[in-house]
């Protein structure tokens, strides 16, 4: 197959998808298809809830991160057809003809099809996600009057995360931040309720005890109640019934949060291709699925055996993988051999309310302002393109990244 004239289709413009067509650019008839117009930089996702930070910083459009070199289709891929080297688009009767695929379609919220909760949480993994987020927390502040008696506006200001690894831990400071600082300028009285709820043990489990102990400080300080070895049972429109140590409690709240799980893409559970238990596509070590040569898996969709285990489900793991994916299907093209790679955890940065992170790097972990400063830092080097990594580096550093308040959005009683 000629490299020049190769139709290489990307499935899924994420970590995996994104960075693998830029490296590609020019390597073929490169094509990338994604249901949004926009990548999204997940680990802001709460900076962007907060307001530190604009949707054009961690949202760019892919027409500004690709170039003529590869073309960019919006769209949802509803089947793929392995044997015949095709793929098919909601809505559209024509199928794409591939002769590499590339599949790189993440994953969705898993809900472990608890009652309501589907229907009734919020889930947190897109721009529009927290978008109608912050939108009911302002609708929740709204709606309590400025003579409210403490305990009234605690009940209408209760909100519950689900799930305390990373996501929910980012969340929940994030939010009891912003809710506080909406108490303090719009001079109520008592103080809202943010309570993150964690079937294991522990916060932020699987991560070492350094960071774990900043985790628990900023928690406190943020004010976050923390249910460690709860259940959710079921979520309703208006609270949700937890389960601790064999007592139901039924709590009222004005939002629950879903970040308590990930599985992997619907079209992905129903393509016969080797699997883990999980559901996880099983890649070679040169991220190829078994038993197809020209069909590429990587980011949260695939099982590979060569990394570290924290890294699994990670954009860093995604991002590394990428690289290794461009020049493996550069490599099949031009007839030489493929590579494997081991990959090693870069360090973590996580967010901890609107003024504090906590950093783990060369393994030593390290908190507070500074940390802060050196995640925007860290994440200002791996957001996509040189161009947009510029302009927003400069935005950050010119404009700075101070959260933006909770703003009436109207009084109502
Ligand atoms: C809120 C949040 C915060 C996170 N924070 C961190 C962090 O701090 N550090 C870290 O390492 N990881 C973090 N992650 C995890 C990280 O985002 C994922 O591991 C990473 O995005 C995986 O990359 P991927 O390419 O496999 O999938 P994704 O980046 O999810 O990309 C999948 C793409 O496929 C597209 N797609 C889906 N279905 C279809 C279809 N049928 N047809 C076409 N396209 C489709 C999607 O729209 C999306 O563009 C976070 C995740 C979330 C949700």
């Amino acid at each position: 197959m000629a490299q020049n004239q190769a139709r290489i289709l990307i499935i899924g413009g994420g970590f995996g998808g994104l960075f693998t067509a830029l490296d590609l650019a020019g390597a073929g008839e490169v094509t990338l298809i994604s249901p949004e117009d926009h990548f999204l930089f997940t680990p802001m996702l709460y900076e962007y809830l907060s307001g530190e930070v604009e949707a054009w910083h961690i949202a760019p459009q892919y027409k500004e991160l690709i170039d003529e070199r590869v073309r960019m289709i919006r769209g949802e891929v509803t089947d793929i057809d392995l044997d015949a080297r095709e793929a098919t688009l909601k809505g559209r009767e024509r199928t794409l003809a591939y002769d590499v695929l590339v599949l790189a379609l993440g994953g969705i919220t898993n809900y472990w099809n608890i009652e309501g909760a589907e229907e009734f949480a919020l889930p947190f993994r897109k721009i529009a996600h927290a978008d109608a987020l912050r939108a009911r927390m302002i609708e929740a502040l709204d709606h309590v009057p400025p003579d409210a008696a403490p305990q009234d506006a605690r009940r209408a200001l209760t909100f519950a995360i689900v799930g305390a690894g990373a996501s929910g831990v980012e969340l929940s400071t994030k939010m009891a931040d912003l809710l506080h600082d909406a108490f303090n300028r719009r001079a109520l009285k008592g103080e809202p309720r943010v309570m993150v709820v964690e079937m294991s043990s522990t916060v932020v489990p699987g991560m070492g005890e350094d960071i774990r102990t900043l985790v628990e400080d900023a928690l406190k300080h943020s004010r976050v109640e923390v249910h460690t070895e709860t259940r959710v049972l079921r979520v309703t429109k208006d609270g949700f019934t937890i389960e601790h140590g064999g007592e139901e409690t039924q709590v009222e709240a004005a939002g629950v949060v879903w970040t308590a799980g990930v599985r992997v893409n619907p079209l992905i559970e129903k393509l016969e291709v080797e699997k883990d238990r999980r559901g996880l596509i099983i890649v070679e070590p040169t991220l190829q699925v078994r038993g197809h040569k020209n069909v590429f898996a990587l980011g949260d969709i695939a099982f590979y055996k060569d990394a570290t285990p924290t890294l699994a489900g990670t954009a860093q793991l995604a991002n590394q993988q990428a690289t290794l994916l461009a020049s493996n299907i550069k490599a099949l093209l031009d007839g030489r051999r493929l590579h494997a790679r081991h990959f090693e955890e870069l360090g973590e940065a996580i967010s901890l309310g609107t003024e504090n992170a906590a950093v783990l790097a060369g393994g030593k972990a390290f908190g507070g302002p500074l940390a802060r400063q050196a995640r925007f830092a860290l994440y200002t080097a791996r957001l996509p393109t040189w161009h947009h990594r510029l302009k927003v580096g400069a935005s950050w550093f010119f404009e700075g990244t101070t959260a933006r308040p909770l703003q009436p959005l109207g009084f109502r009683r």
